[in-house]
Formats: C-alpha cells, structure tokens, sequence
C-alpha cells in the first residue's frame, strides 16, 4: 500500500490566514506565490508580516502553465526554499501546487475564493496551447481557507464552486456504476466523503445564501473533503465523472464563457437526467432548481453555448479519457439521445 499524503492541518474560519505561523512553525524559508492583485489588496501586508519572522520571497504567478513554474523554479534556483505558500485564486493555488511538488517541500493553501475543489486536490489543472490537461501533484499539506476573506470574493465564483461541488454526485454514481460493470477499483469512504457534503448543499439549496459565514464554511469544506477524497484514491474518481468529461469538451472545443464550475454543473444536469431516464436514480430537477436557487447558471445559454454546441461538446465528450468508465460509456447515448436530452432539461 502506498503512502497517503492528506492536507493535514485544515482552517476553515475567519481569520484562518493567521494560523500560518503555527503551520509554518520551524521553516525559515518561504516562497510566496500571488497574484498582483491579491498582494495589492491582501498578500502585501501579509508578507510584512511574514517577514518579521521568517525570510519571504514573493512571486507573481501570471498565468496556469507548466512554463510558468519552470519560470518560477529557474528564476528562483538555489534558494533552498523549505515551504511554498499559495495565496490567491484557483490559477495561483494551481501552480504553487505543482511548483512545490517540484521542489519536493510542503504547500500551504491559501484560497482567495472557493470556486472548484483544487483549493486541496492532489490535482492542477493547466492550459497547454490553450487545451486543458491535468498534473497530478501532492496535496496540500495545510490548508487555509480564511472566511472573512472568502466571503468578499465574487458571487460567480462562490456559485461555481457550489457546481463543483453538485457534481460530486453525478461522478460517485459513476464510480458506482464502474464497480458494477467493469468492476473497478471502489472506495466507500472517499466515496462518501465525496457525495455526502454535496448531497447536504442540495438539500439546503433553498435556505443557502452565501452572504451568511457559516454557509460559506460548508461550501469550504465540501470542497476541501473533494480533495481529500481524491487524495485516498490517488486519482480524481471521487470528484469527476461524466460531468466533468463534458466540461472538458467544452474546454477542448473552446466554446462559450463558462467557469469550471459552470460547465460542470451543466453537466451534471444532463448526466442526471441520464440517470433519472435509464436507472429512475437521476435528481436533475434538483439540481437544476437549485442552480437557478442560487442564482448559477442552469441553462448552457448562460454561460454562451448554444444548441450545437452543447450537443457537440455531448459527443465530444464520450471521447474523452475512455478509460475512466462513466455512464457516456454505459450507455453510448446517440446524437439522439443528446438532443432528447437538451430538449427534455430546456437545457439551452
Ligand atoms: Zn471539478
């Protein structure tokens, strides 16, 4: 059995920024990873503070990309670096992620907004020539997730990350369904970590409102028990089913506007809708009620694809990592199947 790597402190309060020193502890050498805004409105302050007690080098990450961490490595070689901080959006949490499992030292995340579940995922997801591809990292070894600062971040992003998190239930139905029929690999635990906080967001869709800290909390720790779901596996499984293969169609083709989180959630309707169709397990109606709860996107009009589109990224879809078995790979729906599908969900 491999060994486990888990975010293994975990902060999930306002003023949580503040526990950096206890999780730092005996490290005297940081480097900071940021983005330009973030430190003009945040990261600057903390890294004077920061620098009382430990030495402090700040980078600037500019984009999600494999060069850009060598940009950062190269530029910052021989200094011995003992721990990597990531404050900032998904991008910056993303490289700071592989740049420390570059560097082989611990990683502290420090997210600025809550819109997916990399904010503690073993995974980074990157843009290579404008096409998305995954890289497999350490998960973080402590995670920040400050509420006060959370909760002033955009509403489109919080709502994202509440997609991310819906379709959770989608990809453990998937899981499920790979264990029956291809006999896959399959763990109830992660398995359950994965769908029950997502399973608990769509319940209390109705009464969420994300101005309130505490709701803001449980979205945060939906998606930090994603990541650690996938890191007990090893692989994204718990997290990212058909749903997610239909977002990266989309991402591929480069259609429309959507977030991550956005395209997911979209999916995830669909997928549903499959389920509901085919094995009466399927709560599409939920979801898309509680997208339209919450003021997400639950039609793909709003995040700018139209008919074909969709439709195309549905077919596109089963072509993507055909190992992973999903129900696109079950049932191989047809071109008909996916315009029933979009007609039946109003989905455009
Ligand atoms: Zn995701």
């Amino acid at each position: 059995m491999s060994s486990m790597k888990f975010p293994v402190k975990v902060y999930i309060e306002p003023g949580a920024i503040e526990k950096v020193f206890e999780v730092i502890k005996d490290r005297r050498n940081i480097l900071m990873l940021t983005g330009k805004n973030v430190y003009d409105i945040l990261a600057k302050k903390f890294e004077e503070k920061l620098k009382n007690s430990f030495e402090v080098t700040t980078f600037f990450v500019e984009r999600s990309s494999v060069d850009e961490v060598k940009r950062i490595v190269v530029n910052t070689s021989y200094s011995d670096f003992e721990v990597v901080l990531g404050f900032g959006g998904g991008k910056v949490i993303d490289v700071a992620k592989v740049t420390a499992t570059e560097l082989n030292v611990p990683f502290i995340s420090i997210p600025t907004s809550a819109s997916h579940d990399g904010i503690a995922s073993p995974v980074a997801s990157f843009k290579e020539n404008g096409k998305p591809i995954s890289i497999s990292t350490n998960p973080p070894s402590a995670v920040l997730a400050d509420v006060k600062i959370l909760i002033k971040s955009p509403r489109r992003l919080m709502n994202s990350g509440f997609g991310d998190l819906i379709s959770n239930i989608t990809a453990v139905k998937d899981w499920q369904l790979a264990k029956e029929k291809v006999n896959e690999n399959y763990n109830e635990v992660a398995a359950s970590i994965s769908s029950m906080p997502a399973e608990l967001m769509l319940k209390k869709a109705e009464e969420l409102d994300f101005n309130i800290p505490s709701h803001v909390k449980l979205l945060v720790q939906g998606l930090i028990m994603s990541g650690v779901a996938m890191a007990i596996v090893g692989s994204s499984r718990p997290a990212s089913g058909s749903e997610h293969k239909f977002s990266h169609a989309v991402d591929y083709l480069g259609y429309g506007f959507g977030l991550h989180g956005e395209q997911v959630g979209i999916g995830t309707i669909i997928m549903e809708y499959f389920y509901e169709k085919v094995y009466g397990i399927g709560e599409w109606e939920k979801v898309k009620r509680a997208f339209e709860k919450i003021g997400s996107p639950s039609s793909a009009r709003e995040i700018g694809l139209n008919k074909e589109q969709i439709l195309e990224a549905l077919v596109f879809a089963k072509r993507i990592r055909r190992k992973r078995y999903t129900i696109l790979e079950d049932l191989n729906p047809s071109k008909d199947d996916f315009e029933k599908a979009i007609k039946e969900t109003k989905i455009v």
